[in-house]
């Protein structure tokens, strides 16, 4: 069994006001969701404040991205040991707007996914394709080497210790959501990957994040198919009530 995960991506949004509010919004009630795996991945200027904000509630805090050196003259960049020691147990990487707006190659993400995991963080890798590749049939290629450049060099142990995020470029931030079929067809073929690149075992463990405007309405229909194992939110985790509402459909 995988236990359903759901993070919040706060991108670049919300003040130090906005972000301790939301924060101690939904530590009140995560305790209500102790079903759901709970992180959110506030701006990295504000990780201490959401963290003291989140109290001693379950939700964990993760970062936005990182960097793969671990010091140095690397201006405007976090290392993975910076995100743990603001007690981060997650970092997203390779998200699409790293990917398509910075120009993130897959392999700068498998550079990332090996210095965080090294550093103890658990990395949520996405991948996803743009509408122009879909329409012309190539998803399944584009995740596919997405996949195996973000990953490459992992061994099952590290394997097993990541989450992966189908993230279709077209539905993030648009409103326009992937329907559960044509998701769940891109996770269950993700499943296989694990598999024949790793093994049955970490195919079976490994939780497959579904990104691309979920909100508290359409999340049930998403969250029930059998390879979606928890959402990655951006828009709908900026309040409190929306974000409530994909907790409780992620049973
Ligand atoms: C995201 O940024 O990962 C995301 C899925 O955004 P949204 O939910 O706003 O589409």
């Amino acid at each position: 069994m995988r236990r359903p995960f759901v993070a919040g991506n706060w991108k670049m949004n919300l003040n130090r006001a906005q972000a301790v509010e939301l924060a101690a919004g939904l530590a009140a009630k995560a305790g209500e969701h102790g079903h759901v795996e709970i992180g959110v991945c506030p701006p990295s200027i504000y990780l201490e404040a959401v963290r003291q904000s989140l109290g001693n509630s379950t939700i964990g805090l993760g970062g936005q991205n990182c960097y793969h050196e671990a010091k140095g003259a690397f201006t405007g960049e976090i290392s993975p040991a910076m995100l743990v020691d603001q007690k981060c147990k997650y970092v997203i990487l390779g998200h699409s707007e790293r990917r398509h707006i910075f120009k993130e190659t897959s392999q700068d993400v498998n550079k990332k996914v090996l210095a965080a995991l090294a550093a103890g963080l658990t990395p949520i890798v996405c991948v996803g394709e743009l509408l122009e590749e879909r329409k012309a049939g190539r998803t399944g290629t584009v995740v596919q080497e997405q996949f195996d450049g973000s990953l490459a060099g992992l061994t099952s142990d590290q394997a097993g210790k990541i989450v992966i995020a189908y993230e279709p470029v077209w539905a993030i931030g648009t409103g326009v959501v992937a329907t559960p079929e044509q998701a769940e067809e891109v996770h269950a073929d993700l499943r296989k990957l694990l598999e024949s690149r790793y093994n049955p075992a970490v195919a079976a463990s490994v939780r497959i994040q579904y990104g691309g405007s979920v909100t508290a309405e359409n999340a049930k229909t998403l969250l029930t198919q059998p390879n979606i194992d928890g959402a990655l939110v951006g828009g709908a985790s900026l309040k409190v009530d929306s974000f409530l509402g994909i907790l409780a459909a992620a049973k």
